[in-house]
């Protein structure tokens, strides 16, 4: 592997040219830009943990295609087994960075494109699937880190990509040449699109006859000529520009650090072209994708519920609540709902299938369960949190309050808990409990991996309801 190390990955984004906006200001080295360092310690924390000897297991791999040692994060699942350890691997890194740490986007990507690219030939007689694979030894060589670009702008909701007013609002072909394809539109919310090297466009949705210009799936490097990338406004970036406990997780991001990624007239040579027209299979590769991604939630958001009760619990204690009995009720409670998400992602990942490009795949309808259950518990968690941490998780004062000299002795006097534990101590961990339950994260819960909706449209495909009222006619001897 040739990126190994989070100094590696850090030089790999400081070499790579790419265009990103911050707050109107084109941004002159992304590696050190304050807003992005949280959300590229996250993503270092991928590869720092991965030369542990005691994780190797689960954040490292051996690759069916070379039988080198990869980072997990570049692997084709191989058994039943390795979608265990992926969803292991993300509670583990969660514990450490308490945050989004953006990989598994460009993860999941390459795992649909491998089972999908396989069956486009098998029904095409077309080349993709060799084409990926070439493309997937240069990533797992090279160990960069890829977005998964998968949501377009999508305009109005009602019309198809061919019907909007403006074509661009559904990323597209505009130009197929001999040598490649042109590239013209955008993909909106992109997690760790301005720490990353290079973005594997994905369809956005289904496509329908008159849509074969936006049925493309293509690999392309953040620095190509015509890419601009525009990063999301954050709730309280300003905290993580200062520095100091008000940011509440000081290190790491909040959620994944998105990104708009425009693509104008951006130029693709053709062996990274991996699907190109074939409609038939963009719900396909939609839904595989997206079952991918459902399958992580209860791996990195347990994680994160881990590090919410852990702070509900510290916070507790600092101001002496820990012991009384609804305090330790809710606490359980919490693990409840932890565990309960952990659990769907566990089951989804044993119910597992093997495709048959030979990959594996976890069951659909059980990762779309999990996914939702996240959407829901994730807010009760937090309410939790809030419940037990208390109205001054609100109002505290500034940190720059705390170190006034005019003022600081009252902030000092005045938001001491239990005696024996600092002030600021009693401020930091109620401000990391903010910081995680005050508003982002649980957007990123509700919507990440596809709105709550999207999930329940996949209950009505994928939940067998006719084999429920056969079975139900059964019990109670119903002879239609
Ligand atoms: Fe990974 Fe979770 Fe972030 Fe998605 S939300 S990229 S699964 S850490
Ligand atoms: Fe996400």
């Amino acid at each position: 592997m040739k990126i190994k190390t989070k100094e590696d990955y850090v030089k790999s984004l400081k070499d790579q040219k790419v265009v990103i906006y911050y707050n109107g200001e084109l941004v002159k080295d992304r590696s050190t830009h304050p807003a992005f360092v949280p959300h590229i310690n996250s993503a270092g924390k991928t590869y720092e943990l991965a030369l542990l000897p005691e994780n190797e297991d689960l954040l490292t791999a051996k690759s069916n295609i070379t039988g080198n040692k990869i980072s997990r994060f570049t692997h084709i699942h191989q058994s039943v087994d390795d979608l265990i350890k992926k969803v292991q691997m993300l509670r583990l890194i969660a514990h450490e960075t308490a945050s989004c740490f953006q990989r598994c986007v460009g993860f999941d990507a390459l795992n649909a494109l491998y089972m999908t690219t396989y069956e486009i030939d098998e029904k095409y007689g077309t080349k993709y699937f060799t084409r990926f694979v070439e493309y997937l030894k240069k990533i797992q060589e090279e160990n960069f880190m890829l977005v998964g670009g998968m949501t377009d702008p999508k305009g109005d909701r009602s019309k198809k990509p061919s019907q909007q007013a403006d074509p661009d609002l559904f990323t597209r072909i505009v130009e197929k040449r001999k040598d490649g394809v042109v590239i013209r539109g955008a993909k909106a919310h992109q997690t760790g699109a301005v720490n990353s090297s290079e973005i594997m466009i994905l369809p956005t949705q289904a496509m329908a006859e008159g849509d074969e210009a936006y049925a493309i799936a293509a690999a392309i490097p953040l620095d190509a000529k015509g890419v601009t990338m525009i990063f999301g406004r954050q709730t309280n970036e300003e905290r993580k520009l200062e520095g100091g406990m008000d940011a509440g997780n000081c290190d790491f991001g909040m959620v994944g650090g998105e990104a708009l990624v425009v693509f104008e007239d951006v130029f693709v040579p053709w062996e990274r072209v991996f699907m190109c027209g074939e409609i038939d299979f963009c719900g396909l590769l939609v839904e595989r994708f997206a079952t991918l991604h459902r399958q992580n939630y209860g791996g990195c958001k347990g994680g994160l519920s881990d590090i919410i009760i852990g702070a509900s619990a510290v916070a507790a204690q600092y101001q002496g609540t820990l012991g009384a009995s609804h305090i330790k009720d809710k606490l359980v409670e919490m693990m409840h709902l932890a565990e309960t998400v952990y659990s769907g992602s566990v089951a989804c990942s044993a119910m597992g299938a093997k495709t048959k490009s030979g990959s594996y795949y976890p069951d659909p309808l059980l990762a779309n369960c999990t996914k939702h259950n996240i959407t829901r518990n994730i807010y009760e968690i937090s309410r939790l949190a809030h419940d037990i941490g208390g109205g001054i998780m609100a109002t505290l004062p500034f940190n720059n309050d705390f170190k006034s000299s005019a003022v600081g002795k009252y902030v000092e006097k005045y938001m001491k808990g239990v005696e024996g534990v600092s002030t600021e101590n009693r401020m930091m961990i109620l401000r990391l409990l903010e910081n995680m339950t005050g508003g982002t994260a649980l957007v990123e819960s509700m919507h990440g991996a596809g709105s709550p909706q999207s999930q329940r449209v996949m209950y009505q495909r994928l939940g067998r309801l006719n084999d429920k009222m056969k079975m139900a006619k059964k019990i109670a001897k119903i002879k239609d």
